[in-house]
């Protein structure tokens, strides 16, 4: 009887403690998810009443690490060594596995990004722990309980799922760029930024960077300050290209609704929503989109939305700041004009 009590006992966590965020990083520049993981990371430790902690791994960032105490980190671990100047798996895991073994926090998170499910993935095999992936809900039960409630989309995105990790530590979990608000902005934060030595040696990793090659195709939405986002209603994919020049005016990427993607307009990586990607611009255009709830989901964070639509009673002007009624083959090539005109 005591034998299968103890079996069916809950284990006892007690040694863990702290929210972690894994920031992530590329040439010294911080992904924003970093941040907007660092706002929710930072609620979730205020209901278990314990420090919002953070990770910053590269070579020449300690800049990185003052960021992070300015957007919500109590403690930020630095590991800095030319090892890690570029993202490869293996330091960046042997990294993470020492610290998460030496300080033991509760909770991790992660960006949904290649670089990030990549980690977390190496990660969860290793110590061995759960690891949920693409979250877009994150709560936490309150105390004595301390679950991680890690909800995401499930059955083709017909249902959410909220999965726990009630036999393993920490809770992991990697949550989907643009989904959470990151906290403003405060210099006047003051945290601790404490060093964690690079337990890897050049000599000890198979992989090496020889060269990046830009991929000119690749569209970066989740990072794009524009986007110009096409419909149906562009009528056929010839409609794109002149949506693209108003994006390169603008300094932006172009953005699509499923259903173009669906009809082979444009490629899925351009897609915005449910079940593409999630975006908060600071300017979204939306020419020739109805506004149904699987688009709007993606794009109603952004700072400033635009519409252009023929139909008044489109959804999509429910969420737009700005409404313009009309034909888009009229209005996007005059915006374009008056774009270069100003940009001289
Ligand atoms: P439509 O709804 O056909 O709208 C076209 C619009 O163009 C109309 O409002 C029309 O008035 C306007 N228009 C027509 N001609 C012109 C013109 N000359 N000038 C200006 N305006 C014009 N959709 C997504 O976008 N992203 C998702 O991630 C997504 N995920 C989904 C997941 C599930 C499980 C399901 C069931 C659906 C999902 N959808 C998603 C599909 C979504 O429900 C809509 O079908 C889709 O967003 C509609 O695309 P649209 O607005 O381009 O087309």
């Amino acid at each position: 009887m005591t034998e299968k009590i103890k079996q069916n006992a809950e284990p006892d966590w007690s040694e863990y403690r702290g929210v972690l965020v894994v920031v992530e990083q590329r040439d010294g520049k911080a992904k924003p998810v970093s941040w907007q993981l660092l706002g929710i990371g930072r609620k979730l430790a205020q209901k278990l009443e314990v420090d919002t902690l953070a990770l910053v791994m590269g070579h020449d960032v300690e800049h990185l690490a003052r960021e992070a105490v300015y957007y919500g980190a109590d403690k930020v671990y630095i590991a800095d060594d030319p090892v890690l100047k570029h993202y490869r798996t293996y330091p960046y895991s042997r990294v993470c596995l020492e610290l998460f073994r030496k300080i033991k926090p509760e909770i991790v998170l992660f960006g949904a990004t290649y670089t990030g499910r990549d980690l977390a993935g190496a990660i969860a095999t290793h110590l061995p722990t759960g690891l949920t992936a693409d979250c877009t809900m994150l709560d936490v039960e309150p105390p004595p309980s301390r679950l991680l409630l890690a909800s995401r989309p499930a059955f083709s995105e017909k249902m959410v799922a909220t999965i726990l990790c009630k036999k393993y530590r920490p809770q992991m979990a990697t949550a989907r760029p643009g989904v959470f608000d990151a906290l403003p902005r405060d210099p006047s934060r003051q945290g601790e930024m404490i060093p964690f030595p690079c337990p890897v040696k050049e000599e000890d990793v198979a992989a090496r960077v020889i060269d990046f090659i830009q991929d000119e195709q690749r569209v970066n939405l989740e990072d794009a300050s524009v986007i110009v986002a096409g419909g149906r209603g562009l009528g056929g994919p010839e409609g794109f290209k002149v949506l693209k020049e108003l994006a390169d005016a603008l300094g932006g990427e172009v953005g699509a609704s499923r259903a173009v993607v669906e009809a082979g307009w444009i490629s899925h990586d351009h897609q915005v929503g449910q079940t593409g990607h999630t975006v908060r611009p600071k300017l979204y255009i939306a020419v020739g989109i109805s506004g149904a709830v699987q688009h709007v989901v993606g794009m109603q964070n952004s700072d400033v939305i635009v519409a252009i639509n023929k139909d008044p009673n489109a959804p999509i002007f429910k969420v737009a700041h700005y409404g313009v009624v009309g034909d888009w083959a009229e209005i996007v090539p005059a915006m374009i004009e008056e774009v270069k005109k100003r940009r001289g």
